[in-house]
């Protein structure tokens, strides 16, 4: 990224260091204020469409985005560096993802009805209540850096907004402002193809902080959708905290994702282990918000010839290129902090970090569990192919770092079946600090489905109660209504009592898709 211009910015293709397609330029502030009144007079029909023709617009969208052809691929691979490959399936995911919203919309029950019906005979009385999900506002998107796609203007974010019923207002990464912006194009021309407003869907560009900041803090704006650093989504949370009405920010942030490898799993599978680990924390270069940035090793040979395994592996390898020179000079910045911590040995170094480009060599490092007790900074995202080996003497040793860990996304467990009964302390340990365990796998890789939760506690966001990638992303663009004794003319279809949809609904208490009788 160039950023000579504080307002003009281009991307930078990390495989060659070079400047890469098209200036673009800082929104104005009345350009971001335009859009967002866009997003807000476009509201109320889009909160007035019926599921299925929200549906009909997430699919609109999967098929223009597909559309756009190689020239997606080319501009994402020339401004991100990511491979032809890795783009296909990250399009298809992202694809699927707007689809997979379109068929819940189908299916309906998302509004999580439930109908109380009167009482009037009850002490004290109980009157007729209904209740359904209603969609929020205009939706503030913050592109990530890392998935141009998945994470990218056409999102998990933007899709389950959509999905709910809110306007979109985007602004993209300054990482790869074109793809964005052929993205957003796509979007927008599937928003006008369905007939709806154009303010649906909006796009700000912007390098500086001044574009997001002016975002959250649009009167208009209702929530923010985030995926990012923690220094950036934890000053526009307090941002939105501090506006006259507070409005929710989630926030996605970093994470450690510790991986558990018991003594039992090393002696039935210690090789496959290690060329997996290897594997999951150098995907995308390490910057995946799932990287395994830890893992915990016993003490003894098997555990030796583990973690020479992990060494040889990474000897191997090369620097692949990072996303952006920003990325790059903040890991350089990181390693070299935590080079200098007590206890801290290099234990594999990949080579190639000079030649061309943007690039950063894989990294696996060591210390002791007694190491990490004492130095907090080592809990802290290393966001590239970097990890740390804990050694651990005993259990005692693995439930002192279990117990340290900060709110994460994952933690993953590998034991043997014959140790299960001596692990479930470490489970429920790790259960009260991530969003997500993972047994005998790898973090790495996030599927789309109806159970998936991809959050945790802070600082992996800052709401823990919801989730960003699945089918339960949509429930943060929405909120509860209740009506009262309303005469049926007046009551959504949802909460009618003939149920036209057959949508589940909790009546009285019991789940059902039956009409009210
Ligand atoms: P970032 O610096 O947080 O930027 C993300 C977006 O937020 C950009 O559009 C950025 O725009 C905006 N932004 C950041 N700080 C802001 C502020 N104070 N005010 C207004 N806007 C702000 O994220 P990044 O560039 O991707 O940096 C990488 C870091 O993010 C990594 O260290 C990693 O920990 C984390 N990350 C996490 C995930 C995840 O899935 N959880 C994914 C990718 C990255 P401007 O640059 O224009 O300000």
């Amino acid at each position: 990224m160039t950023e000579g211009d504080a307002s003009t910015f281009a991307a930078t293709d990390p495989r060659t260091g070079q400047t890469a397609g098209p200036t673009f330029r800082d929104a104005t502030s009345a350009e971001v204020v335009r859009t967002v009144e866009d997003a807000a007079d476009a509201f109320p029909v889009l909160r007035n469409a019926s599921s299925g023709e929200r549906a009909d617009l997430l699919r609109s969208a999967a098929d223009a985005i597909e559309a756009l052809g190689h020239e997606l691929i080319r501009t994402a691979e020339r401004e991100t560096g990511l491979g032809e490959g890795r783009l296909h399936s990250e399009r298809a995911r992202t694809c699927g993802q707007l689809r997979f919203f379109a068929d819940l919309l189908d299916e309906g029950s998302y509004v999580e009805a439930i109908i109380d019906t009167a009482e009037p005979n009850a002490e004290p009385p109980q009157p007729d209540l209904r209740r359904m999900l209603v969609p929020l506002g205009p939706v503030a998107v913050f592109g990530a850096s890392n998935f141009p796609l998945a994470f990218g203007v056409p999102g998990g974010d933007t899709a389950s907004a959509l999905a709910a019923g809110c306007p979109v207002v985007c602004k993209a990464h300054p990482a790869h402002p074109h793809t964005a912006e052929l993205c957003a194009r796509a979007i927008g021309d599937a928003v006008v193809d369905r007939g709806l407003p154009a303010g649906a869907f909006g796009l700000v560009q912007g390098v500086t902080n001044r574009v997001g900041e002016q975002l959250v803090t649009e009167p208009r704006i209702r929530a923010v959708g985030f995926t990012g650093s923690l220094r950036g989504g934890r000053a526009l949370y307090d941002l939105a905290a501090d506006r006259p009405d507070p409005i929710p920010v989630y926030a996605e942030m970093g994470s450690l994702n510790p991986v558990f490898v018991t003594e039992g799993a090393l002696a039935s599978r210690g090789d496959e282990i290690a060329d997996g680990f290897v594997t999951s924390m150098n995907l995308g270069t390490g910057q995946f918000c799932t990287k395994p940035g830890l893992v915990v090793v016993p003490a003894g040979d098997r555990g030796d010839r583990f973690v020479a395994s992990l060494a040889d592996a990474i000897d191997e390898l090369d620097a692949d290129p990072m996303l952006t020179p920003r990325l790059r000079a903040s890991l350089l910045e990181r390693v070299e902090q935590t080079m200098a911590l007590d206890g801290v040995t290099v234990l594999a170094r990949g080579s190639g970090r000079d030649r061309d480009g943007v690039r950063h060599e894989p990294l696996l490092l060591s210390v002791t569990a007694e190491d990490l007790s004492t130095t907090p900074e080592l809990l802290e995202e290393h966001f590239g192919p970097v990890s740390i080996v804990v050694r651990c003497d005993g259990r005692s040793d693995v439930r002192e770092v279990a117990e340290r860990l900060p709110g994460g996304l994952t933690a993953t467990l590998h034991a043997d079946p014959a140790e299960h009964g001596e692990i479930d302390q470490l489970v429920s340990m790790l259960r009260e600090r991530v969003g997500r365990l993972v047994f005998d796998g790898f973090p790495t890789g996030v599927a789309v489905t109806h159970a998936m939760q991809h959050g945790g506690p802070y600082p992996a966001t800052t709401a823990p109660g919801h989730t960003s990638v699945g089918a339960a992303a949509i429930r943060r663009f929405l909120r509860p209504v209740v009506y009262q004794d309303a005469p049926p003319g007046l009551l959504p279809e949802e909460l009618r009592d003939h149920n036209p949809s057959r949508i589940l609904r909790q009546v009285d208490g019991r789940w059902t898709r039956e009409p009210v009788t």
